[in-house]
């Protein structure tokens, strides 16, 4: 029996914290309160994008097929 020094799955060691990121607004060092921003008034800021954007594409929902309910068909 050979004895394999390292196993087929060798995961490499994963960083005891994630490192952190910058704000997406400004790239300023985000803060855990405000996370993933930098302040409360980024996260408002990206909270209006997000909202704008929800309200500018429409939905798909409204794309359905209406058609008059024909429950007499002659054929
Ligand atoms: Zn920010």
């Amino acid at each position: 029996m050979s004895d394999a020094s390292t196993p087929p799955g060798d995961t490499p060691p994963a960083e005891p914290r994630p490192s952190p990121r910058p704000c997406p607004i400004c790239k300023k060092m985000s803060l855990p309160d405000y996370h993933p921003f930098c302040s409360k008034r980024c996260a408002d800021i990206d909270l209006s994008r997000w909202f704008k954007g929800v309200y500018a594409v429409p939905t798909a929902e409204s794309e359905e097929i209406e058609r008059p309910a024909d429950d007499d068909e002659d054929a």
